[in-house]
């Protein structure tokens, strides 16, 4: 059985509890998790019995070569997918059908009630998710692959910098190193920040020069194909003008660099099947807080990564999450001063049966 099967196999079961006769996928991710199906544009019924890929004439040869063995229904171009999806689910026979209320839109919710008039459609908030948050084997092995293109790719930009470079060329630079390393793309809008721009955690490339700061901050990650990795590291400018306060700037810099290594230490050592989402934010904040800079780390401690660079579980304050083995998330704590600049760093953690692997441990982390 291959790892869609299996995955529709749990999922199968997942139906069985909610009471539910069938369920309609319509987040692609979530359709392409369960089938292998990269198309998009496309919608997966599921039966405790039948898998059938609701899709249009675009798709034929794409669905034959990726899912030989899937159920389909292939509408042309005068019906909607929706239209389609409520007859192939009416012919069913079934009564009562779970959609997925985070991704159909209200207008295919009633484009649903419309086609299909005997069908009660119920609203379910992350039935496919959940299965998601484990990753198999096949997932774990797609996600260290993500990373090492975006190790690659970032020992080139390093290779490559220059004093005149500003954020947006070594921004756009590094997108195209993941590219040439083997990712398929970026995850998510790189990010560089120089001197004290990095005090911004979301801060989009601006046309500051690298040589215009003693530091920078890097947020990458790359997709290759399917799955994603998410990294953050500063690293010191290599073009260091001697300037007036640079060293009071370095020492206060390499202060606030090892509360915030320190700081994501203790959150690896707190990863371990079990272990509340949120007790791992609380020992990572309460460390960084004592250091003196409790205001100055003014986000969650982590996210899931996956088919999406956000994803469960979520690593906050506020999480209900428990951490199992197989889930792979960041750990990215921060310390923002305004005026100054930030220091966050970002790895990927495995939990494993008896802790942690960190699945980026091959990204320098020296400063
Ligand atoms: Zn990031
Ligand atoms: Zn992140």
């Amino acid at each position: 059985m291959n790892h869609h099967a299996r995955r529709r196999q749990r999922f199968a079961r997942l139906l069985k509890d909610e009471k539910l006769g069938a369920f309609l996928v319509t987040n692609p991710l979530n359709a392409l998790y369960l089938t292998g199906f990269t198309g998009g544009s496309s919608f997966v019924i599921i039966t405790s019995k039948r898998t059938i890929l609701v899709t249009d004439t675009r798709f034929s040869i794409q669905v034959a070569e990726e899912c030989p063995d899937l159920e389909t229904a292939i509408r042309g171009p005068n019906k909607t997918t929706c239209q389609l999806a409520a007859e192939v689910l009416e012919k069913l026979g079934l009564q009562t059908v779970g959609v997925e209320s985070q991704h159909l839109t209200i207008a295919n919710f009633d484009a649903l009630e419309n086609f299909a008039k005997s069908i009660d459609f119920v609203a379910k908030n992350g039935l496919v998710e959940s299965l998601r948050v484990i990753k198999d084997e096949s997932e774990i092995t797609a996600i260290r692959e993500a990373i090492e293109y975006g190790k690659r790719a970032f020992k080139m930009m390093q290779a490559m910098l220059s004093a005149t470079d500003t954020e947006k060329e070594v921004a756009d630079a590094l997108d195209s190193y993941i590219r040439r390393a083997g990712g398929h793309g970026t995850s998510f809008e790189t990010i560089v920040a120089v001197g004290d721009r990095s005090a911004l955690p979301h801060c989009p490339p601006s046309s500051r020069r690298i040589a215009e700061g003693d530091f920078m901050l890097v947020d990458w990650g790359a997709r290759g194909p399917l799955y994603t990795s998410d990294l953050t590291r500063v690293i010191r400018s290599p073009f260091f003008a001697e300037r007036k306060g640079r060293q009071r700037v370095e020492s206060k810099l390499q202060k606030i660099y090892t509360v915030v290594l320190q700081a994501q230490r203790r959150a690896i050592a707190a990863v371990r099947p079990g272990v509340a989402a949120k007790d791992v934010d609380a020992a990572t904040r309460s460390y960084i807080a004592d250091a003196g800079y409790g205001n100055a780390f003014n986000h969650g401690l982590g996210h899931g990564i996956g088919l999406q660079v956000h994803e469960g579980p979520d690593i906050r304050s506020t999480s209900t999450d428990v951490l199992e083995a197989g889930m792979v998330f960041t750990l990215e704590p921060g310390v923002y001063i305004e005026g100054f600049g930030g220091v966050r760093l970002e790895d990927n953690i495995l939990v494993t049966p008896d802790g942690c692997e960190v699945l980026s441990s091959g990204v320098p982390i020296d400063f």
